[in-house]
């Protein structure tokens, strides 16, 4: 299936095929697939960019001409057209789902990309699976004029961030800020305000961001996830998220609120 004027967001494991011209990664339009002569796999719609149809699928590894390369998704940003970044990222989200798919979950048969919606579909007893969305919450707790950031085992060193964790079935956003911030620093906060949400394909997370106020002091890390956490100033933050994640955003809006009560 090669369809006229589609773009194409075609993956071998994690590694998305770009166009790169003018030191700018793009995406594959059919006419560069025909070129390099690649046969999509499993070729599924997953909506329209400007007026194009478009497809993730597989593609088997291949050796490429000059001007074509893999990209991991996550570093593409800041390095293509910032809407394509995000369209690369539902279809990121979206061929992993694929690829964790294959069988059905009921009986066991192999699963079917459904004509019909985005859904994968049994032939054997029409159970039919869709993309897995996983709730988190992300918080940043302010105490007087700090913000509280802590370090997971999982980050780089040196770097910290607000607190984040999946939301538990039957729960609510809000009893997910509670349990999460008690978890794992040991204290309770108050004044919950929703600020913002993000989708986070890496691999299939919806990112909802919240304010809350704290007035305990001392912390108790879980010493599991959480390695270190304190309280920073605007002024003395440590080495924090790059610009695209929605835990920056949180961080430059305590940084701002700061700037703006003391001028
Ligand atoms: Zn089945």
């Amino acid at each position: 299936m090669v369809l006229e004027n589609a773009y194409w967001f075609l993956f071998h494991d994690d590694d998305l095929l770009v166009k790169e011209a003018e030191g700018i990664s793009h995406i594959l339009a059919t006419s560069d697939i025909e070129q390099l002569g690649i046969v999509p796999i499993n070729a599924q719609c997953i909506g329209f960019f400007h007026e194009k149809e478009c497809f993730v699928a597989h593609v088997d590894s291949t050796t490429l001409p000059e001007g074509f390369s893999w990209k991991k998704v996550r570093p593409l940003y800041g390095n293509i057209q910032e809407e394509c970044f995000w369209f690369a990222c539902r279809a990121f989200h979206i061929m992993n789902w694929m690829k964790t798919s294959k069988y059905c979950g009921c009986c066991g048969t192999q699963m079917n990309v459904s004509t019909q919606e985005l859904a994968m579909k049994c032939s054997n007893c029409d159970h039919i699976a869709y993309p897995r969305i996983s709730p988190a919450i992300i918080v940043a707790v302010i105490k007087d004029n700090q913000i509280l950031l802590a370090r997971s085992n999982r980050f780089p060193p040196n770097r910290y961030s607000v607190i984040a964790g999946f939301v538990e079935p039957g729960e609510s956003l809000e009893d997910c800020v509670q349990r999460e911030i008690k978890e794992e620093v040991g204290i309770e906060v108050h004044s919950i305000n929703y600020f913002g949400n993000q989708p986070w394909p890496f691999p299939d997370s919806l990112m909802i961001a919240f304010t809350a106020e704290c007035s305990t002091e001392e912390i108790t890390i879980d010493n599991q996830e959480i390695v270190d956490a304190g309280w920073f100033s605007a002024h003395n933050l440590p080495d924090i998220p790059d610009k695209l994640s929605v835990a920056r955003q949180l961080i430059d809006w305590f940084v701002e609120k700061q700037t703006l009560n003391h001028t």
